[in-house]
This record gives C-alpha cells, sequence and structure tokens, in this order.
C-alpha cells in the first residue's frame, strides 16, 4: 500500500499558524514527517515549533 501525501496544486493548512499553503510552491515549502504523516507548514520556524509540540 502506498502512503499517498499530497498532489501538486493541492492545499493544506499549516497546523501551527493556520494559514493554507499551496503543495505546487514546492520551493518554499516545510514539511515534517511525525507518525509516518507528513505535514506541511508556511515557514521552518512553524515546522520546527510544530517538532517541539505536535499536539
Ligand atoms: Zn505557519
Amino acid at each position: 500500500m502506498t502512503t499517498k501525501v499530497a498532489e501538486a496544486g493541492e492545499r493544506v493548512r499549516d497546523l501551527v499558524c493556520g494559514m493554507a499553503i499551496e503543495l505546487s510552491d514546492d520551493a518554499h515549502l516545510h514539511s515534517k514527517r511525525w507518525r509516518g504523516r507528513t505535514y506541511f507548514f508556511c515557514s521552518a520556524d512553524c515546522a520546527r515549533k510544530f517538532g517541539a509540540a505536535p499536539e
């Protein structure tokens, strides 16, 4: 079974600041894997905050 993450052009939400992120914008994307899922963030700062306190 393949783990589908997200498709280009799809929108996800930054769980830290609530900002909508367009996944086609690869160059500025920050992602973090946690418990087998990939989460996306608007900035390295948000990714770091998530890493410090995922829940
Ligand atoms: Zn953010």
